[in-house]
């Protein structure tokens, strides 16, 4: 049996003739069923949104209480994962193209309508907004683990840290890097190595809550973000996350092993620079970590416990 294809479209558009038009148009197509919701304002569909899933939205731009492109990037503030399909009422595609580059992915001319020609601009609309999202999150994943990777931990690091030391919020980084990682794959080979990685990324979300942030910033070497907790909840996170290690076996080609994990700890409040300063300061204390052991969690102290340290 070939399954029908369905759609849940959101109309916006003020004008009862074009609305009664698009029905016309969609009601022509067999081989799909368009479940259309109709709205002919902006606040309309901020309510609409608000509650219910739409595939796709087919948008006006002259709205009662919107006009031009700004309906678009209002649209787009409300749900940037919606598909859009922009109708146009003039002869002119300007605006049309303009909307494809401030983020519609089609248009249609209300001039040269016909069903065919929505139902297929439809179906790539909402194909090429999927294709676009799997684009962005390749971009941002590491493709061992799964987990964020170096570039957006970055990004995403760079705007909470602004964010914090404007309002003065807490914000800590954990720099996690694997003890004797080169043991582990001179014993158990790079699968096994592999192994440990993939196992160790899973463990994360156990002790980790939705808020925080944590990414793979390089080889056997994690980076966590950590918002809105004082010190002594990061401490305890930090060490719930290397005893999570430390406990956990794992398995590759009929070998069972476990491995260990150093960790730093860097508080907002005592970085004396920007972020890139904190993640140094994060691997300053992670450095004392591995100096002191392994398997434990030091936090950054004040530089010149550093300077001392350096100079033995
Ligand atoms: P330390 O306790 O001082 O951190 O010792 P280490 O052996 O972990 O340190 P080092 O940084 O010298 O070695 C890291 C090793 O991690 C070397 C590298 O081959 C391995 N590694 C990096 N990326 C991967 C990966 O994707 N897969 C595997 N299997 N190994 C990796
Ligand atoms: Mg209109
Ligand atoms: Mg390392
Ligand atoms: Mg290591």
């Amino acid at each position: 049996m070939i399954s029908k294809e369905e759609y849940k479209v959101l109309v916006v558009e003020d004008n009862p003739g074009d609305y009664d038009l698009v029905v016309e148009y969609l009601s022509e197509i067999r081989n799909v069923r368009y479940e259309l919701i109709h709205c002919i304002s902006l606040q309309e569909v901020n309510e609409i949104l608000a509650t219910a899933h739409v595939d796709v939205i087919l948008l006006d731009l002259s709205l009662p209480d919107s006009s031009g492109i700004d309906t678009l990037s209002h649209v787009r503030s409300l749900d940037a994962n919606l598909p859009i399909v922009v109708i146009t009422g003039t002869d002119n595609d300007e605006i049309g193209e303009q909307a494809i580059q401030q983020g519609a992915q089609e248009y249609l001319n209300k001039n040269e309508l016909s069903g065919r020609m929505m139902a297929r601009v439809i179906k790539y609309a909402i194909k090429r907004k999927q294709m676009e999202e799997k684009l962005e999150k390749l971009a941002v994943t590491d493709p061992l683990t799964t987990l964020y990777n170096r570039r957006y931990f970055f990004e995403r690091g760079w705007n909470e840290f602004l964010r914090a030391r404007r309002y003065q919020h807490h914000l800590s980084v954990i720099m996690l890097d694997l003890d004797f990682f080169k043991h582990v794959n001179d014993k158990y080979g790079h699968g096994g190595g592999d192994t440990a990685l993939i196992t160790v990324a899973k463990l994360f979300s156990k002790s980790l809550r939705d808020v925080d942030l944590v990414a793979r910033f390089g080889g056997e070497e994690f980076i966590i973000l950590i918002p809105e907790t004082d010190k002594a909840g990061v401490e305890i996170v930090a060490q719930r996350i290397r005893q999570e290690i430390y406990d956990t076996s794992m398995e590759h080609n009929g070998n069972i092993f476990s491995v260990s994990a150093s960790l730093g700890v860097v508080l907002i409040e005592d970085v004396v620079g920007d972020f890139e300063t904190m993640i140094h300061q994060a691997d300053m204390a992670l450095y004392q970590a591995k100096e002191n052991g392994r398997n434990r969690v030091e936090t950054y102290k004040t530089p010149s416990t550093y300077t001392k340290l350096a100079k033995g």
